[in-house]
């Protein structure tokens, strides 16, 4: 029988105290499979790297990157590797996370596990969509390429908290897959795509990609949460169901809305951003108004001459 169907304990964020007791054994097979996955991706990347560099862990801070964090942990100690020997754990700062999370990576989780890199960019977000002359798009999401995806371990293995249930829509396809060799084929780390597997390589970054829990259940995710006692952001206790860069193009307006509710300095910010984006566009008009004006009289000069026998 399907794990699902039989699982007959729920949790959400608002559950307080779960009743470990209570958890029948075979609920906890979903995260056995998932250090299972960790454990056999280190093989291999040990086997590419035999220099001994650790895997890559995309974190993001929010609850899946929490499992895929204590499911990697997991690993590490049934191996008897020290974590920070095994993985490199590095958050992208995109200056556009909620405060909360930031905080609650600084100050929970880096303090208690400092081999946590916290990566700043060299540039904002506000100055990409300057330069880039566009506002981040679901179609052009120049953001997440130069903010969150710059770092991928080349020739080796990058461990992501990417879940299908994520998706709006659902898929059964598992196992391997090569990506990338064709331009619709591509994905950046955080799509949670129907179509992502357990694992998969990048052939635009040479990298392999394991998402351990990518077969997990939002319940599976706050049964692993609750059941353990497991440091969380506690945006989710206030109803957020996913956190990520506040006014994300991947939101739903809904969300976005709510967003720039609850945060409205960043409102502020993206609207001043979107102002000077606008003042190119204004000058390059400009610009090309002198231009047009300057060819025209250089003409009218030219026909001038022509007729005055000059030329
Ligand atoms: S998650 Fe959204 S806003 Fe954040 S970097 Fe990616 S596309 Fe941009």
């Amino acid at each position: 029988m399907a794990r699902g169907r039989q699982r007959k304990i729920r949790y959400t964020p608002q559950d307080e105290n779960p009743q470990l007791s209570l958890m029948p054994e075979h609920d906890f097979d979903f995260v056995k499979t998932a250090v299972e996955r960790v454990k056999v991706a280190w093989t291999f990347h040990h086997h590419m790297n035999p220099d001994g560099k650790p895997m890559l862990m995309a974190y993001s801070g929010g609850k899946d990157s929490t499992c895929l964090f204590f499911v990697c942990k997991q690993a590490a100690e049934e191996l008897g590797i020290p974590m920070e020997q095994m993985f490199h754990i590095q958050y992208n700062v995109t200056n556009v996370d909620p405060p909360e999370l930031y905080r609650f990576i600084r100050d929970v989780m880096k303090k208690q596990y400092p081999f946590i890199e916290i990566h700043h960019p060299k540039k904002t977000m506000w100055k990409l969509i300057v330069e880039k002359h566009l506002p981040p798009h679901r179609k052009s999401r120049y953001c997440c390429s130069e903010l969150k995806e710059a770092h991928s371990v080349k020739g080796g293995y990058t461990l992501t908290g990417v879940r299908r249930a994520e998706s709006t829509r659902r898929s059964s396809r598992k196992g391997f897959e090569i990506r990338g060799q064709q331009k619709t084929d591509r994905v950046l780390l955080n799509d949670n795509g129907v179509d992502r597997r357990e694992t998969e390589f990048c052939m635009q970054k040479n990298a392999y990609i394991c998402n351990p829990i990518i077969d997990w259940s939002d319940e599976d995710v706050w049964h692993f949460i609750k059941g353990r006692n497991l440091p969380y952001c506690k945006l989710y206790d206030e109803g957020f169901k996913r956190l990520g860069c506040i006014g994300c193009p991947l939101a739903s307006d809904k969300d976005r809305a709510r967003d720039f509710e609850r945060w409205p300095g960043f409102k502020k910010q993206y609207i001043r951003s979107f102002q000077k984006m606008l003042e190119w566009y204004r000058s390059n008009e400009r610009e090309r108004e002198r231009e047009r004006r300057a060819t025209a009289r250089h003409l009218a000069f030219n026909s001038l001459f022509r007729r005055a026998g000059c030329v």
